[in-house]
């Protein structure tokens, strides 16, 4: 699969891809490399796949605490930050941590302290797609000329070296203590 990403104005409202056409990507890369065009020409079909994104939801659990949300269903990733599966796990490992250490009795309090343990790293990494997004769109190709490093994908320790279901076990009582 060959990804192209570009600026677009359009708006959408619930599906989010169609059937793309090959002159619309021909215009898109007006300009570039010849041999662009000629990889783009050998494409068989064409997918117009709108990146859409939302703000973080302000809460993934339900008033009395029956229904959390997880995963891309609680917090949209854009594709610059290749974490939407990544923090979808973590969700699920807090998760079941916080119901382990809860118990059957505490079903209610186990899932609030999943939201109060995930929202703010989960709405931390959200933001990386769009500080990466915003480097690669605006890159000063002069500079990344001289240091092609620069415009690498971030990876950093706080993201990829960071032990979710340590750390739920970790705070999983002082986050309880302070939701009561
Ligand atoms: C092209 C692409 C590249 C990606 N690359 C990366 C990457 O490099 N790294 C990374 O971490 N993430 C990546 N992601 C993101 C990742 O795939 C998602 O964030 C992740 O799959 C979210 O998992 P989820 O379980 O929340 O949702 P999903 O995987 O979407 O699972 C939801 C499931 O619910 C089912 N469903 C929906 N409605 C109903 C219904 N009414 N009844 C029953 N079932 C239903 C769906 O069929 C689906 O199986 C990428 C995504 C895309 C599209």
């Amino acid at each position: 699969m060959r990804a192209l990403i570009h600026q677009d104005e359009a708006d959408i409202e619930e599906s989010w891809s169609f059937p793309g056409k090959l002159e619309d990507v021909f215009k898109v890369i007006q300009g570039w490399d010849p041999i662009c065009k000629a990889i783009v020409e050998k494409t068989p079909e064409v997918v117009d796949w709108k990146l859409v994104y939302r703000d973080p939801l302000p809460r993934w659990v339900s008033d009395h605490g029956r229904i959390a949300l997880l995963g891309d269903s609680a917090h949209p990733f854009l594709p610059t930050s290749a974490q939407g599966a990544t923090q979808a796990m973590e969700d699920g490992v807090v998760l079941a941590v916080c119901l382990k250490r809860g118990g059957k009795a505490n079903i209610p309090n186990a899932v609030r302290a999943y939201q109060e343990i995930r929202y703010d790293r989960v709405k931390a990494v959200q933001k990386t797609g769009e500080t990466t997004r915003d480097m690669w769109h605006k890159a000063d190709w002069d500079k990344v000329a001289k240091d092609p490093e620069s415009i690498q994908m971030p990876r950093e320790d706080w993201v990829f070296k960071f032990d979710a279901e340590k750390n739920a076990e970790e705070t999983f009582d002082e986050v309880v203590k302070q939701l009561s």
